[in-house]
């Protein structure tokens, strides 16, 4: 993936006025997102903070109030929202800025927290979105992945899993604009909210896109996914697999003719069929898992990490016990150092590393297997052994990153012991 899509800069600390206007909460959000942040957070009581290459920093000389941010809100939206976000319910919405004539795009969160002195605090976070999602090519993902991810048979489900931020979206919607370019054909998505305006693809390709947000155009992901298999499209994007409602719906509609993508909030591509099937009651649980294994054609996992300063980055020692433990080959190894460049913090920017699995008919055949003999915890550990062998885990990601001076040895190291442990888990230790 091309290094500078995730690259950040230092952000001048902002001298708030006493009246925290609109324009006031724009401005941080317009110079944050320029600086590369990936998260501008506001928080009742305290200073507001961005998070540019994964590291969070203060970005206000004085905190906020709760005031300032239910006034935004209230103008940005409705008082309503306010209202029923001070009543417990969060709420995301989408939310623009226009600056030098150009429009930024934000994802907002907004919820009801604790704060020091009072109960009643609130927190807003701003995510900011580019208008397109970038070309698949861009991505520079391994072949298998890229042909799997825009596979021609349009049947079974496409899991895209990751944490909170870690650019699932942007895969996913890089993904459909691929698929709706490659062939002509009709394309629904329901998100919440919606990230990538995909409606370019209409004027620029053949295919028919429609997409639908949570709250704007839709009340629940299983209703609007009955709506949309109405319309008998050939590829349905589900946001997230939320609610058994909505996997239940889209296992069903992966097996009849259709190619469902969606998300799915898990750390490894080994916990996915676990993770989804913890959704239901004890006793349906093997029956989604059955459904599911024969509906999974590819499940990725994308971690976003730092990236090493490429202007002061130093070798490693050849020495290190620890690293040397790891077996990884630590010639071009680095580690972070510190200079102008990087406002002395040693990295800049962020590298996506890809876990993956495509299924076959042998794969398949062989989770079935363990499924019928071993139950669902068998499957995890299976998964984790397919993606060894016939996918690429995480680590092998990361031991590729490190060897060629990318990633730091404690970003490194970290992802090592979090597979030893995946492995004790397992009992392959
Ligand atoms: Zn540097």
């Amino acid at each position: 993936m091309s290094k500078d899509r995730f690259a950040g800069k230092h952000i001048e600390l902002f001298q708030l006025p006493s009246l925290i206007t609109v324009d006031v909460i724009d401005n941080m959000l317009s110079v944050a997102s320029e600086c590369g942040a990936s998260d501008v957070m506001f928080r009742s009581g305290t200073e507001v903070r961005a998070r540019v290459n994964g590291a969070i920093t203060k970005i206000t000389d004085v905190s906020i109030d709760k005031e300032d941010i239910a006034r935004f809100i209230g103008e940005a939206e409705t008082n309503q929202l306010v209202t029923s976000v001070t009543a417990g319910h969060p709420r995301s919405f989408p939310y623009r800025v226009i600056s030098k004539g150009k429009i930024q795009r934000f994802r907002m969160s907004v919820a009801a927290v604790n704060e020091e002195r009072t109960e009643q605090g609130m927190r807003l976070v701003c995510r900011p979105i580019s208008s397109r999602p970038p070309r698949l090519q861009e991505l520079c993902l391994p072949k298998d992945l890229y042909e799997a991810l825009t596979t021609k048979n349009n049947k079974g489900i496409i899991l895209i899993t990751g944490e909170t931020g870690s650019g699932k979206s942007t895969l996913l919607s890089s993904t459909l604009d691929q698929k709706a370019r490659d062939e002509g054909i009709h394309i629904g998505t329901i998100e919440d909210p919606i990230e990538y305006n995909l409606f370019y693809l209409n004027n620029e390709t053949d295919s028919l896109v429609g997409q639908a947000g949570l709250n704007s155009h839709l009340h629940t992901y299983s209703e609007g996914l009955k709506g949309l298999l109405r319309d008998n499209p050939d590829v349905i994007m589900v946001g997230e697999m939320r609610d058994t409602d909505t996997i239940k719906l889209g296992v069903e509609a992966s097996r009849t003719g259709h190619l469902v993508y969606s998300t799915l909030h898990v750390t490894n591509v080994a916990a996915t069929v676990d993770r989804i099937c913890v959704n239901f009651a004890e006793g349906e649980r093997l029956a989604i898992a059955l459904s599911l294994i024969d509906s999974l054609r590819t499940v990725v996992n994308q971690q976003l990490v730092p990236t090493l300063c490429q202007s002061c980055a130093t070798p490693v020692r050849s020495d290190d016990e620890m690293l040397k433990e790891t077996g990884a080959d630590l010639s071009g190894a680095r580690q972070p150092c510190g200079c102008d460049v990087c406002a002395n913090t040693g990295y800049s920017g962020r590298v996506p590393l890809i876990e993956y699995l495509v299924f076959t008919n042998h794969t398949r055949s062989l989770l079935l297997r363990t499924l019928i003999s071993e139950g669902i915890q068998g499957i995890t550990m299976q998964l984790h052994e397919l993606t060894e062998n016939h996918g690429a885990t995480k680590l092998m990601a990361a031991t590729n990153a490190f060897e060629a001076g990318l990633i730091s040895p404690e970003v490194f190291y970290a992802i090592y012991l979090e597979n030893r442990t995946i492995e004790l888990v397992n009992g392959n230790g």
